[in-house]
């Protein structure tokens, strides 16, 4: 059976602070789905949005970030566990850091976990130990971190869902005739640093932490899909039905087959 890893960012899972249930209900459906083709693995943000919700501190101090990602990652578990309850599944939490990959023995314990999980159904719901992770929690990126999970757990392909449906050719939130790209076989040196070059208008924000993780995964020989996580359609089409309508396939080969 192939494997998957599923990406989902912070923008999609929360809404006004909060966590959207509607939203991580839709997730979940697709998730279900999904596991009835692959094995299925979750890395999900929100922990901080979660805690938020429970505590308004100034999210602008660390400390404060990982008190609230220490708050909400037990609700964001809870919500998780309380929709796939509905659809008869259970997920488990696998808080992992960069450390976590740094040897082969501890990335064997790492995937021996993920292994048992998969092999009894089970959907491990990834995240970044943000409470002590200082490196990762200043960087807030997810995006690394499920690239190699990717990688290290064996996986055949990274799906992305993001708030935006796919990487355009300028960024569209500023660029009304952006393009959107629907395959990539190469990420260019300056689209890795673009946000360090003045003038770029191609790449800004968080879509460069996403070519950051395209490009390990096709130095790899391993695909990337990112999509909307607003509006499924398009995971559903490439994921499920095997059409890729929209979204954007970093990969070196044809298709996910
Ligand atoms: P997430 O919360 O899903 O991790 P981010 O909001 O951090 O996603 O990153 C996606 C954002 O990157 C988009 O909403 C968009 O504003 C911005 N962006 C900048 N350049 C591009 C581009 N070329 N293609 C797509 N999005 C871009």
């Amino acid at each position: 059976m192939k494997r998957v890893v599923v990406k989902v960012g912070t923008h999609v899972l929360s809404d006004q602070n909060r966590l959207s249930k509607e939203r991580m209900s839709n997730l979940v459906e697709f998730l279900v789905a999904l596991m009835e083709k692959y094995e299925v693995i979750l890395v999900s943000s929100a922990a901080i949005a979660a805690g938020y919700s429970k505590l308004k501190i100034d999210k602008g101090i660390l400390n404060n970030r990982q008190a609230l990602a220490a708050i909400g990652q037990p609700f964001l578990m809870e919500a998780y566990n309380k929709i796939l309850s509905k659809h008869k599944k259970l997920g488990a939490q696998v808080l992992i850091t960069a450390q976590d990959f740094d040897s082969r023995k501890k990335t064997k314990h790492a995937k021996n976990l993920i292994n048992t999980l998969l092999a009894n159904d089970i959907l491990p719901i990834i995240n970044e130990n943000d409470a002590t992770a200082i490196d990762e929690i200043v960087f807030g990126d997810n995006d690394q971190l499920s690239a190699h999970a990717a990688f290290h757990f064996e996986a055949d392909l990274l799906i992305i869902l993001s708030d935006i449906d796919g990487y355009y050719d300028k960024d569209p939130r500023k660029n009304s005739d952006a393009k959107l790209n629907l395959n990539i076989n190469s990420i260019k040196e300056e689209e890795l640093h673009a946000p360090c070059l003045p003038g770029f208008t191609f790449a800004t924000g968080g879509i460069v932490t996403k070519l950051k993780a395209a490009d390990f995964l096709l130095k790899k020989n391993l695909s990337m899909f990112m999509a909307s996580g607003f509006d499924l359609r398009d995971a559903y089409s490439f994921a499920i039905d095997d059409k890729h309508v929209g979204g954007t396939l970093f990969s070196n080969k044809k298709g996910l087959n």
